[in-house]
C-alpha cells in the first residue's frame, strides 16, 4: 500500500509553576502542563499520528511514563522515535494536521512560528504541517489542553530498492565478465555464451 494515515490524541491538566512547552516551543505562561515528560501535549498527539500511521504502537509502548529516564523528558526524543519508525518501515511523511484545544493562551498569534519549528522537528517542508486552534467551548475544561493530530505517509523505499536492486545485479555481471576474461586468458576457455533466464518460447 503507499499510503496510510495515523491519528493521535492527547490531554494534559494545567499545572502552576511548570514551564508550558507546545509543540517544541518554551511559551510564556503562569501555568505548565502536568506529565510525567515535559507534558508536550502537542507532540505527543503527533507522535501517536506517526507511529499509528504504520502500526508501531503508540508513545507509551515506547515510552512508559513510569520510567525514570523520561521524567521531565525533551518530548522532542518521543517524535524522534516516532520518525526513525516510519523511516524503517518505509514511510516518510505526506502532511500533517494539528488541532489544539485550550483555553489559554492564544495560540493563533504564535501558530505561525509554531508551524515553522514543528516543520523543522519532523524535517518537512513548512506546507506540510498545520496548526489550528481552539478553545473548549462548552466542555468545562479550561483547566485542560488536548491535542488532536492526523498524519498522511507515503511510501518511500521502492525507489531505493530498485536503485539498490540494480546495482547488485550491475556489480555481478562485472564479477562474472571478470571471470570469464580470466578463464579465457588462464586457460583458453571461451567466454559464456549468456543465457536468457527465461525461455520466452516456454511461456504460453
Ligand atoms: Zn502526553
Amino acid at each position: 500500500m503507499d499510503t496510510r494515515i495515523g491519528f493521535g490524541y492527547d490531554s494534559h491538566a494545567f499545572k502552576p509553576g511548570v514551564p508550558l512547552r507546545i509543540g517544541g516551543m518554551a511559551l510564556e505562561h503562569p501555568e505548565g502542563l502536568a506529565g510525567h515528560s515535559d507534558g508536550d501535549v502537542l507532540l505527543h498527539a503527533v507522535t501517536d499520528a506517526l507511529l499509528g500511521a504504520v502500526a508501531a504502537g503508540d508513545i507509551g509502548s515506547f515510552f512508559p511514563p513510569g520510567d525514570p529516564r523520561w521524567k521531565d523528558a525533551d518530548s522532542a526524543i518521543f517524535l524522534n522515535t516516532a520518525l526513525e519508525e516510519l523511516q524503517h518501515a518505509g514511510y516518510g511523511i505526506a502532511n500533517v494536521d494539528v488541532t489544539l484545544i485550550l483555553a489559554k493562551p492564544k495560540i493563533a498569534p504564535i501558530a505561525p512560528e509554531m508551524r515553522a519549528h514543528l516543520a523543522d522537528l519532523l524535517q518537512v517542508e513548512i506546507g506540510q504541517v498545520s496548526i489550528k486552534a481552539k478553545t473548549p467551548e462548552g466542555l468545562n475544561l479550561d483547566h485542560v489542553a488536548q491535542c488532536h493530530a492526523v498524519a498522511l505517509v507515503t511510501r518511500i523505499r521502492e525507489e531505493e530498492e530498485l536503485k539498490s536492486m540494480e546495482a547488485v545485479i550491475e556489480s555481478q555481471r562485472q564479477l562474472e565478465d571478470v571471470v570469464d576474461d580470466l578463464l579465457a586468458s588462464v586457460h583458453g576457455v571461451p567466454r559464456r555464451k549468456i543465457t536468457p533466464v527465461y525461455d520466452t518460447e516456454d511461456i504460453t
